[in-house]
């Protein structure tokens, strides 16, 4: 089966058809899962060990590439596999100028292993124009950003620092984890990387890790398959199966994201004595125009400020019932997450209130139930 979906084709098309032409003529609908470790020698596609390619990241591979408008995608065991992959092809002295609202676990391997290597990253905030004009006099090899940013929503103009990146001799690496690729895509406003955690949006159904890194540049994609194979950052076909699967739903399963994550904000700030709620898409969104402009939607995740002691928050996250108390995103189930007692627990109390993480801030990620219900049991818990 030759007949790829061409990019013309609307985005459900390509995610339900990219990818199947070297499947073989078993006449499959749904591919199998390549449970091998090895292949023989010699065969037509190239395939030698898993650990270096596999036909289940192939397939997934082409479909991530295709939805970002991407020329390659490259697959790894999870999203912090990826956000390896790139940083090992840094050398010590290099500078990485990085969004200082960045991913706990991207901040840690800076920390706690890459600065050994000697890899120097430096702290901005992106949201401030002088940061891009500054971008030159760090030198930086990457500039790395997210957008939006966990667990505070600011949205970042990818655009404005792709073109200041550049200038200033650097690549930009987007990570595209929280919007994801359906919402909006880095490489086609001007990143050299995308970076995602198929994990959230794109597996969507909280039960498997893979991670992707997308790019148009084939030198930085022969750097992501050496890393794949020289670090051993692969995934497991079975996970890329479940990954891939998810993808073929991800428009609709986004749609409702955020139409669900848009009501559950308008309810809570119009209608409850919440102190703010962060939505991309609520007007009130310092970065609102932005929002609008780059991505299609506001995605899933809605951060509130419930203005009451640490003691009250807490109680107000254990009377909800249909939110589990969990970390991770981007599933068809809501989850609630506190991110001073959680994700951002090991930093300390000052300076997780530096970056606007306080006691009684909260962090929902909104799912695809009925909303209605959603709503009803925030308002309970909120009363109780
Ligand atoms: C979860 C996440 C990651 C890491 O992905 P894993 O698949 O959990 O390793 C990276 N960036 C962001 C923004 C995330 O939310």
């Amino acid at each position: 089966m030759s007949n790829e979906p061409s990019d013309s084709k609307g985005f459900e098309t390509r995610a339900i058809h990219s990818g199947r032409d070297f499947v073989g003529d078993t006449g499959t609908v749904t591919p199998p899962v390549w449970l091998t470790s090895t292949f023989e020698y010699g065969n037509p596609n190239g395939f030698d060990y898993t650990r270096s390619g596999n036909p289940n990241f192939r397939l997934l591979d082409r479909t991530i590439a295709s939805l970002e408008g991407a020329e390659h995608a490259t697959s790894f065991g999870s999203g912090v596999s990826a956000i390896t992959a790139i940083v090992s092809t840094l050398k010590s002295g290099d500078v990485v100028l990085a969004e200082e609202n960045i991913y706990g676990c991207t901040f840690r391997l800076f920390a706690q292993v890459f600065a050994k290597f000697g890899v120097e990253v430096r702290y901005v905030d992106f949201t401030d124009p002088s940061s891009l004009e500054g971008i030159e006099g760090h030198a930086p090899t990457l500039v790395w950003i997210e957008s939006p940013t966990n667990p505070n929503l600011k949205i970042i103009d990818i655009a404005a620092v792709a073109d200041a990146a550049h200038a200033a001799g650097a690549a930009l690496v987007v990570d595209n984890t929280f919007a994801s690729s359906y919402l909006q895509r880095p490489i086609e406003l001007g990143a050299d990387l995308s970076l995602i955690s198929l994990t959230k949006y794109t597996n969507g159904h909280s039960d498997a890790l893979v991670g992707s890194v997308c790019t148009n540049s084939d030198e930085w994609q022969e750097k992501m398959i050496f890393a794949q194979k020289a670090l051993g950052l692969q995934p497991s076909p079975m996970d890329c199966w479940l990954t891939l699967r998810g993808a073929k739903t991800e428009a609709i399963r986004m749609e409702r994201h955020c139409s669900n994550a848009l009501a559950f904000a308008t309810f809570l700030e119009d209608e409850t004595d919440v102190v703010t709620v962060r939505y991309p898409f609520l007007a009130s969104h310092p970065q609102h125009e932005l929002a609008k402009r780059q991505m299609a939607g506001g995605s899933g995740i809605v951060t509130v400020d419930f203005g009451r002691s640490l003691e009250d928050t807490m109680k107000v996250v254990e009377n909800l019932t249909l939110f589990p108390k969990a970390e991770s995103l981007g599933g068809i189930e809501s989850l609630v997450c506190h991110p001073a007692s959680m994700t951002h627990a090991a930093v300390p109390k000052e300076t997780r209130e530096a970056v606007g993480i306080t006691d009684s801030l909260v962090r929902f990620s909104i799912g695809i139930e009925t909303v209605e219900d959603l709503i009803i049991d925030v308002r309970q818990a909120l009363s109780a």
